[in-house]
């Protein structure tokens, strides 16, 4: 979510009253909040400054009472605990903590790992219990570099609410367990569509426990994209068949994550540690109230957000949280990377943790983000997570704004064309996508749109998209900005469009349902509204076949071709080079030299963003035609010459000798 940069900063840190939180002791053992088995059942709670905390455990996740209030001992680091012997297995629990002679309302703490209904009390279950058959054996795909993955980013709800998915579990974790489903004409859906697709991982929305869906009213068939974290270490229980049970959802998004490494896909999962859905009613304000969180000098919550509040990475127990809570994503779920929100509301101090500390679990996993914030922040602008901070942090990725717009358009101008829909004067902004925004003797940082130095060290630090979640489809996107178009026309541009993004160096990134050109019926902050406008028609799958079969092709030609997939930003200098003195709104460029060690020695991608055909200069030879006219083939559809070439309007060639 949110897409601003603000780079503008606080001077007030120092004189903040946050600077007492540094003096507070701090606690990260794994045995935080719960640690249970079928003999006894122990409490450890991180909060320095109760004056006092008491423990309820109860019989179910809502209408009973306690049958048991204990009040917990000061202990070590900050931590209040409890020791209850006996088999908890079944039972919930809460915390309420006295805080400034008040008692605050009861919470489930930050670590709840197990949850009942809408995440209200914790629950105490035999974790052993929730694995799947072979979860013991379950690994997802094994990646050198993130430059090797195509990642597509889904909504479990988008992905298979409409009736046209085929799958009996909708909106639900166990979609994605469901093999042979089809469309009403026969096309494949679901897992068995990714897997037709070709992509390497699948991305999904927030999954841990969000705020605004009620999960006691399921068949109310509320939406939302989930950035509202309430419980950050328990899945969403409306995802699950059954949210009243702590076992099932955790069992579900097991099951589905075991089906998609079974099918040789990773799970990316979108994480929101910058933010919480509440202020003084989140979990973190009723445990360690204000801790956690950045204010202003008036006390007042900061906002780099744009939802309220911001958490603060600065503070070690903060830090260790978001640490902790990753790796236990990891261990537990065997989550093969992670999506930051906000990322540059953290600072990189954690980020580069976060990485390190994923690495040793699993050299495969990788973590990206949003390289901006929403909002200002007292954190200082040179600690900030931002993109243009990225090269201090070795092993994390960023999002390019910059081929994303000067692609497709200004994502806040709906109207507003790009190199793509034939608007002139994108064309540095391009290169520098094409390039990852890594240093390029050939590419003047100065005419960028956005960024104006190569702030990537290398293009494992950049993921290329021009359309994510938010904002306009690129269905819509293209609807808007290219008024009297018919319908192949903004195919065509679509095309074009991530024929530059795959080919380019750094991660491919998309938005489910675009290989079928699905539509958001033009909303653009779509977080809340119906299935109606987010739920993908997977007839279009069959309406647009000719779209789907090019997605296939150019993520095949990736996959199957290291030159598009160079890993250092010196092999980029030396084995891309662009021609020169090429036309308005035409880009040219060569891989030459089995660039990264591919089969092809030389690779000549042309791009022409002009409604109309262009003429362009290849050197003679025997060339296999790999992209014309709006087609795509990874193997070749068929032979050139070189010479004198025409290039479609709208459109890529690519030739591979
Ligand atoms: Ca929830």
């Amino acid at each position: 979510m949110c897409v601003v940069s603000m780079l503008g900063s606080w001077s007030a840190i120092a004189e903040n009253n946050d600077s007492r939180f540094d003096s507070f002791p701090t606690y990260s053992g794994s045995d935080l909040e719960l640690d249970a088995n079928a003999q006894r059942a122990n409490f450890r709670l991180w909060s320095p400054e109760a004056e006092a905390v008491k423990l309820s455990i109860y019989p179910t996740d809502r209408n009973s009472a306690a049958i048991e209030t204990v009040e917990m001992k000061r202990s070590t680091d900050g931590t209040w605990s409890a020791s209850l012997p006996g088999n908890y297995y079944g039972k919930f629990y809460t915390f309420r903590v006295k805080h400034n002679g008040k008692w605050l309302d009861e919470t489930p703490g930050v670590w709840a790992k197990a949850v009942g209904t809408n995440g209200h009390r914790a629950a105490i279950i035999d974790f052993s219990s929730t694995n799947p058959e072979g979860w013991a054996e379950d690994r997802g795909p094994a990646i050198e570099n993130i430059t090797d993955a195509v990642i597509y980013e889904m909504h479990h709800r988008d992905f298979s609410v409409d009736p046209s998915s085929g799958i009996v579990n909708k909106g639900k974790f166990l979609a994605l367990t469901e093999q042979g489903t089809h469309n009403l004409t026969g096309e494949s859906t679901g897992i068995d569509h990714l897997k037709e697709l070709g992509v390497t991982h699948v991305h999904i929305l927030p999954s841990y426990d969000y705020n605004s869906v009620d999960e006691a009213n399921l068949p109310a068939n509320q939406y939302n994209w989930g950035y509202d974290p309430y419980n950050y270490n328990a899945p969403e229980g409306s995802y699950s068949t059954n949210p009243s049970a702590p076992d099932v959802r955790i069992r579900e998004m097991k099951e589905m994550i075991k089906a998609l490494h079974d099918a040789g896909i990773g799970v990316v999962m979108d994480v929101v540690y910058n933010h919480t859905a509440d202020n003084d009613g989140s979990n973190f304000s009723l445990t360690a109230p204000g801790y956690y969180y950045r204010h202003r000098p008036d006390g007042s919550y900061s906002d780099a957000s744009g939802c309220g509040n911001e958490t603060a990475s600065e503070r070690q127990q903060m830090s260790d949280f978001i640490v902790n809570s990753v790796k236990y994503w990891a261990d537990e779920y065997h989550i093969d990377g992670f999506r930051f929100d906000l990322m540059a509301i953290h600072d990189t101090e954690t980020m580069n943790r976060v990485a390190e500390e994923l690495k040793k679990i699993n050299p495969s996993i990788f973590v990206y983000g949003e390289g901006w914030t929403a909002g200002d922040s007292p954190l200082p602008v040179e600690r900030r997570a931002l993109k243009e901070n990225v090269a201090k942090m070795d092993g994390i990725a960023v999002f390019s704004d910059d081929i994303r717009d000067a692609v497709k358009g200004h994502y806040s101008d709906a109207a507003d064309r790009g190199f793509a829909t034939g608007k002139p004067g994108n064309e540095e902004t391009v290169k520098i996508g094409i390039v990852a925004s890594t240093a390029h003797p050939q590419v003047d940082y100065s005419k960028g749109n956005n960024s104006k130095f190569p702030y990537a060290s290398s293009p494992t630090q950049i993921i290329n998209y021009v359309s994510c979640h938010d904002d306009l489809t690129l269905t819509d996107k293209l609807a808007k900005s290219m008024p009297g178009s018919t319908e192949a026309e903004r195919q065509r541009a679509a095309r074009l469009a991530q024929t530059i993004v795959f080919t380019s160096q750094g991660t491919p990134f998309m938005f489910a349902g675009e290989e079928v050109f699905r539509d958001k019926k033009g909303v653009h902050n779509s977080y809340k509204s119906p299935d109606s406008i987010n739920a993908i028609d997977w007839s279009l799958k069959h309406d647009n076949a000719e779209q789907f079969n090019f997605y296939r092709e150019l993520i095949k030609l990736r996959k199957e071709h290291p030159a598009f997939r160079m890993t250092s930003a010196e092999q980029i200098a030396k084995h891309l080079v662009f021609d020169k003195n090429t036309d308005e709104n035409v880009i040219s460029y060569t891989l030459r030299d089995h660039a990264n060690g591919d089969s092809w020695k030389e690779i000549k991608v042309i791009f022409n963003g002009n409604p109309k055909a262009m003429e362009v200069k290849v050197p003679k030879g025997n060339w296999t035609v790999i992209a014309d006219d709006g087609k795509i083939k990874a193997d070749g559809l068929g032979k050139a010459k070189g010479g004198k070439m025409t290039v479609a309007p709208t459109s890529a060639l690519i030739l591979a000798r």
